[in-house]
């Protein structure tokens, strides 16, 4: 089978791809061959205006040079050196320069950094982190992960198992002992809401009912997104992350936020923690970190759970955890490229100078067919259509192809349409979106 016998089709049978319909997508394939800046082209020549940042996470836009110079750079410099018992200067470099933008106040600010290969790999990472420091401060019996429903922390086992996404855990075993929140998401209450909705704060006390439940000492540590992305854009209503940080303090549990998508000035901030002004004591990153360009995750620890981790006789390993690409030098040289783009650029608060128009023309669409609701905060939006009667997912899929086919580029997640665009992009694209969208929205069944 190959693409539609167009020229320069791959055959599609070997790869079997992630999180795809695959028979689906064979039958009718979406290919993108070349990217740059807001766009991408397919293969058959078509611009397609990306309205994702790939899956979050090309945040400076495609097809930067500089980033690719810094690649190429360190990849005849030095292509791969092991960072077990070794190093190599680059990654101590990119980990201090993430250290100066690392989240938290000053003074206090979560700046001991582990290099990890993705945001799965950054979760499954904190999650351990968490459980060894708890052993480590005398807390052994604090064994059991909280997560939240509607929650999603990549594909791990660890994620799976804190993660809320009942197609992602049916058929796969867990980790025993983990739990969740309820989500936070209300329609009845808080449709139709620009940024933080007013009401639901009180369900962060879920984690109250947990600790009764459950045992504080047997709870090591809670994971949530601060903005949920992958299930739709979940948005925490005003104090509820607060309250959540509250009841963590009160009971010695760790709290940790997953920033994959929240990182790198998608708010306005350079993480969640510094937009939402609450600091958890780890935070999981990827995506953003890098561009996107090379694959690459990071996480960052307070100095509390790094330095409860740094005693013992000096030549133990501290932590018995690593990827043999941590810190991977050409992933290290993209990310310090990208941070320069970054803080050259002013992306990192690029979010919060575009956020009314942003605003704006999301909920210009408000009122359009099958519309029950849109959300929205920093450069992220959800716009969540009614179900089609007993095909769930089915009219946001349509719209998807839609778009696809009229040159924008969507996700959807269920019957909810996401959209979390370069940091680059200008007003005349976000009138574009809304206006590819719209007249799909009008036209699907
Ligand atoms: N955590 C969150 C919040 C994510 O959105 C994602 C990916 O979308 C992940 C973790 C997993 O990242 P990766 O796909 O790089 O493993």
């Amino acid at each position: 089978m190959n693409a539609h016998d167009k020229p320069n089709a791959p055959v599609l049978d070997s790869y079997w791809m992630p999180f795809t319909a695959n028979r689906q997508f064979k039958a009718a394939p979406r290919l993108l061959a070349s990217a740059e800046g807001m766009h991408y082209t397919s293969i058959d020549g078509r611009t397609i205006l990306d309205g994702t940042a790939g899956l979050w996470c090309v945040n400076a836009g495609h097809g930067r040079r500089q980033i690719a110079a810094a690649v190429e750079r360190q990849l005849t410099t030095m292509d791969y050196a092991p960072s077990f018992q070794l190093g190599h200067p680059i990654a101590f470099d990119f980990a201090e320069r993430l250290a100066e933008i690392a989240p938290g106040p000053a003074g206090a600010k979560l700046d001991r950094i582990f290099f990890t290969g993705s945001g799965s790999e950054s979760v499954d990472t904190a999650l351990k982190i968490a459980l060894a420091y708890q052993r480590s401060i005398g807390q052994g019996t604090r064994t059991r992960l909280i997560g939240r429903e509607r929650g999603y922390h990549g594909v791990g086992f660890g994620g799976i198992s804190v993660g809320g996404i009942l197609n992602n855990r049916r058929v796969f075993p867990q980790l025993a002992g983990s739990d969740h929140l309820r989500h936070t998401h209300d329609l009845a209450k808080n449709a139709f809401v620009k940024g933080q909705p007013e009401h639901s704060a009180e369900l962060a006390d879920d984690l109250e009912r947990l600790v009764a439940l459950h045992g504080a000492e047997t709870i090591a540590a809670c994971i949530v997104e601060p903005v949920a992305g992958s299930t739709g854009v979940l948005i925490p209503p005003k104090g509820y992350l607060e309250r959540l940080r509250a009841i963590c303090d009160r009971h010695g549990i760790l709290l940790i936020f997953d920033e994959v998508i929240t990182g790198f000035g998608r708010l306005g901030a350079t993480f969640a923690a510094d937009y939402f002004g609450v600091t958890p004591d780890i935070v999981t990153t990827a995506k953003g970190l890098t561009n996107g360009a090379i694959p690459m995750g990071a996480v960052f620890a307070s100095r509390k759970v790094h330095d409860a981790l740094m005693h013992g006789p000096e030549g133990q390993i501290e932590l018995f955890h690593g990827y043999t690409y941590s810190g991977h030098p050409a992933a290290c040289a993209a990310g310090i490229a990208t941070l320069d783009i970054y803080r050259d650029e002013g992306l990192m608060t690029r979010a919060a100078e575009l956020q009314e128009d942003w605003h704006a023309a999301m909920h210009s669409l408000n009122g359009l067919p099958h519309v029950i609701d849109i959300r929205t905060i920093g450069l992220i939006a959800g716009i969540e259509l009614s179900p089609r009667d007993g095909a769930p997912g089915a009219r946001a899929y349509d719209v998807f192809v839609d778009c696809f086919e009229r040159g924008l580029m969507i996700r959807v997640t269920g019957d909810i349409i996401a959209f979390s665009p370069p940091l680059i992009v200008e007003k005349q694209h976000i009138g574009e979106i809304v206006s590819i969208l719209g007249d799909a929205l009008k036209r699907v069944k």
